[in-house]
């Protein structure tokens, strides 16, 4: 359909970070065709959308996420995040089904939808539950499977301070394997809005062979890699004395960084490996708020930015809403460097936007609201109580947007939230789902 959204302020979260004030956006079905003070001459919407009051901005990009873990939401909120991880959360995953995660996933993609979010990068179990997942509410999605170095049913175990892996080649081919049959079926599904990843878990999850071997695999097949970086104390350590080098430099050894990749975390890096991220298809995915609530960490973005690394932004396994992730790391990496003007909130945004489209591989369709680019907007209402600000507008998003003010998501022209409901799927029906199948869950769990 044809349309023009008039009188807002339009970010468009380019390069040049251009403002366009009482302006006006023109769709041609799925893609945008101007964006400018007017409309083009003989162009005829079908519908106008009055944006008075409102800033225009383009669909937030989540670039790393685990939709299906949201079943466990409420069990990893006040824990050890490094004692958890071994003892416990695989043993977890080791018992979800299909059903499990296309459930937390239906759930997640939801929240993602409501809070703006029209796409994002997740590998988790089950990948194909996560895909139906992102289709029915009309997100995009760079989707993996999880491929792990051991079998899911017998992890690492952590005995004193020291963790055995466990690793067992069978389990880790079975996982490849896995993975390139997700993405022969899956890649390019849903008129190209899902596309396929490699997912590694970690550095330290697998050995620096099986690592070799999935940036072989990534190559043959052409697919970007998506893995966690230098999460953890315990990642650092294992691969330090495993391997005699940092994480990153790891990845580099093993060819992983050949690859498209998105490095979510990277946490516990030397200064000189940030260095080796410094490439136009390598993206570090800073997490601020699960690293912040989970271990009390915060990644060095200061010193990404000065080795000129490419970022994005992601939320993990914990809530979707992409700008408050985007506000708090404007302010916890203000504190890194006790500057109130450090991290102005264009280029944060950025990271939201453009960063997290070209970590997907999707910078040339998605990320900026510029002609020729694919209609994934949000219409974010900026003159209530809550958002009413006279700063520049990039601050007003930033610092004042929620996701109670988002009227309006759209993902290639097709409108996927409207006055703040979900268009393509029933969220009383996904509630309901999520609330029994969380109950029937975690009264098993509080039986074992
Ligand atoms: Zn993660």
């Amino acid at each position: 359909m044809k349309r023009a959204f008039i009188h807002g302020t339009i970010l468009t979260c380019d390069a040049a970070f251009r403002i366009h004030r009482d302006a006006v956006l023109c769709t041609d079905g799925e893609t945008i065709i101007s964006v400018g003070a007017t409309m083009p001459s003989g162009f005829h919407p079908e519908e106008t959308i009055d944006c008075t009051g409102s800033i225009l901005l383009p669909g937030l990009v989540n670039a790393h996420v685990h939709l299906g873990e949201h079943l466990f939401r409420g069990w990893m909120d006040e824990t050890s995040f490094e004692g958890l991880f071994y003892s416990t959360l695989f043993r977890w995953e080791s018992q979800l089904s299909f059903d499990d995660v296309l459930c937390a996933s239906r759930c997640a993609a939801a929240e993602a939808a409501k809070a703006g979010v029209t796409a994002v990068a997740d590998l988790y179990h089950h990948p194909q539950a996560t895909a139906q997942a992102l289709i029915e509410t009309g997100l995009r999605g760079l989707v993996g499977g999880k491929i792990l170095g051991f079998a899911l049913q017998r992890p690492p175990r952590q005995a004193g301070g020291a963790i055995d892996y466990r690793f067992e080649w069978e389990a880790f081919r079975e996982h490849l394997d896995g993975a390139e049959a997700f993405a022969d079926q899956w890649h390019g599904a849903d008129a190209q809005r899902i596309t396929a990843a490699l997912c590694p878990h970690a550095t330290n999850t697998l050995t620096a062979d099986m690592l070799s071997q999935v940036a072989d695999r990534a190559g043959r097949l052409h697919l970007p890699i998506h893995m966690h970086l230098a999460q953890m104390a315990s990642e650092r350590e294992t691969v330090l004395e495993r391997d005699g080098i940092g994480c990153v430099a790891l990845l580099d050894r093993c060819g992983i960084l050949e690859q498209p990749f998105l490095g979510a975390h990277g946490i516990f890096v030397a200064p000189e490996e940030l260095y080796l991220l410094e490439r136009p298809t390598a993206t570090v995915v800073h997490n601020p708020i699960p690293n912040a609530k989970d271990a009390g960490l915060i990644a060095p973005m200061t010193g990404y930015q000065r080795a000129g690394v490419r970022i994005a932004l992601g939320t993990d396994a914990f809530r979707m809403d992409l700008l408050e992730t985007a506000r708090f790391a404007a302010c916890i990496q203000r504190t890194t460097v006790q500057s109130g003007t450090a991290f102005p909130a264009r280029e944060v945004l950025q990271w939201a936007t453009l960063g997290g489209a070209a970590a997907l591989g999707l910078d040339d369709r998605i990320g900026s609201l510029e002609p020729g680019k694919a209609a994934d907007l949000v219409v974010l209402k900026a003159d209530g109580v809550e958002s009413l600000s006279c700063g520049d507008p990039h601050t007003q998003a930033l610092y004042y947007g929620s996701p109670g003010l988002i009227q309006s998501v759209y993902v290639d022209g097709r409108l996927i939230v409207h006055n703040g409901q979900l268009q393509r799927v029933d969220e009383g029906d996904i509630r309901r789902d999520f609330a029994d199948r969380m109950t029937a869950r975690w009264s098993e769990e509080g039986r074992s």
